[in-house]
């Protein structure tokens, strides 16, 4: 039997995982111009971090990886990023210090869910949070944030659809007029929407198995039963928005089923070729009692998450290469048993010069070292001959131009780094 991967998950090549470390380097990049500043957290917490009370979405309750460590602790694997970076903000005790904490962060999450294109049970995401005060310019430089970072990817079309779910008395009212449309025709929904109508009528607009239904498309938005305060929350948004130009649109049916959603929610898509619907590359809304639900005080805040692997498959759809794959600046070739030391040191001065190289180690002709180093894209060969190294040279290749020089051994790197700029 071969040992293979775990169903769900990938392995990133070696050829492919320059690819991944562009994406990060741009997320770094946009999140620290916006002051937002990395938090890790662990990919493992105590079950009740993600099963809470209110926290019952259809992902927390079936998708989650639970399990007992050796001394019976009940845990779980992140299938998120906020609630462990909310847990860590109040065990910490952030908020002492500071009245905001603006957070990001990169890593893996885990969701039991039936694998495809793009959905895996060990998938990627970034996301970033800013916690502890409540104002519109704050939801609207967030969203500014992703729509721009998407933009910084290269990817047209970029919109953000955005809506408001208004205050805790505007939200409750609209679950009210919610549950009051959905009562009487509860035999039309699925099993599960049943039973929503009780606990949370608002995840009935995300079923996937009734949004086609016309009791759903019928129903009610929130933007009409905001009271007066959310609705100049809502306005002071859009006001951001519209000051910097951002491209926006407002959708009434967005509500993005979490429970602790509360005024602004969003999502940022872009035109992909060949992606159809599945153009959203991320989301996320305001929340008020998530800090106070983890043991914090009654603080809100904002976030948002986007998946890494759509957004990597969206570049590859666009033809959008951030970086291209590394190329070594030097590569040697041995050609003479004898002069392996000589070799080891003209590397070791490459490297320390801040030049990326690498030597041949194989032992092989000079025909197969040479095919090899090609393979390796390199942009100069080192080629260590005996004949040339009684004379104190090297022959130094130009892989494009395929022009070769014999170089003083004492000036390779010099003239290494002078040819690449470095
Ligand atoms: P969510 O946390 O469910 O709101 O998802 C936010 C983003 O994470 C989505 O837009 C997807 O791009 C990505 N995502 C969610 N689940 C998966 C998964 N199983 N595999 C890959 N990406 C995912």
């Amino acid at each position: 039997m071969s040992i293979n991967r775990v169903k769900g998950t990938y392995d990133v090549l070696p050829n492919e995982s320059y690819k991944w470390q562009a994406l990060e380097d741009i997320i770094r990049q946009t999140l620290t111009l916006y002051n937002y500043k990395e938090m890790r957290t662990p990919m493992m917490e105590y079950s009740e971090v993600f099963h809470r009370q209110t926290e019952l979405s259809d992902m927390v309750m079936k998708e989650t990886y639970d399990f007992f460590d050796r001394g019976d602790r009940k845990l779980t694997l992140r299938p998120e990023g906020t609630a462990g970076v909310i847990r860590s903000y109040v065990e910490n005790k952030l908020y002492t210090s500071q009245e905001l904490e603006k957070i990001f962060y990169i890593g893996p999450n885990f969701r039991y869910e039936r694998p495809q294109k793009g959905r895996y049970r060990q998938f990627y995401q970034f996301g970033v949070e800013a916690i502890g005060s409540v104002n519109p310019e704050l939801d609207s430089e967030l969203i500014i944030l992703a729509y721009d970072f998407i933009r910084r990817l290269g990817l047209k079309g970029v919109k953000v659809k955005i809506n408001t779910l208004g205050d805790d008395a505007s939200r409750k009212a609209y679950q009210e007029a919610l549950e009051h449309h959905f009562r009487p025709h509860v035999h039309e929904l699925c099993k599960d929407c049943q039973e929503r109508i009780d606990r949370n009528p608002l995840r009935i607009l995300d079923c996937k198995i009734d949004q086609n239904q016309k009791v759903v498309k019928e129903a009610p938005v929130p933007l009409d039963h905001l009271n007066e305060t959310s609705k100049a929350y809502f306005d002071e948004v859009l006001k951001n928005l519209n000051a910097v130009g951002i491209s926006y649109e407002i959708a009434p049916k967005l509500v993005r089923g979490l429970d602790y959603y509360s005024h602004t929610v969003f999502e940022i898509e872009a035109d992909i070729e060949g992606f159809g619907a599945q153009n959203v590359l991320g989301g996320g809304g305001r929340y008020q009692s998530l800090v106070k639900e983890l043991g914090g005080p009654d603080l809100g805040g904002i976030g948002f998450a986007c998946g890494m692997e759509r957004l990597l498959l969206a570049l590859e759809a666009e033809h959008i290469e951030l970086k291209s794959e590394e190329v070594l600046d030097a590569y040697i070739l041995v050609l003479d048993d004898a002069l392996k030391i000589t070799a080891s040191k003209i590397l070791y001065d490459l490297r320390h010069q801040g030049l990326q190289s690498d030597m041949n180690y194989s032992n092989k002709s000079f025909k197969s070292q040479l095919k090899h180093a090609l393979k390796m894209n390199a942009k100069y060969l080192v080629i260590l001959g005996q004949d040339e190294f009684k004379k104190g040279l090297v022959g130094i290749k130009d892989t494009k131009t395929e022009i070769q020089e014999n170089v003083p051994i004492t000036k390779i790197s010099e003239y290494i780094r002078e040819k690449v700029g470095k």
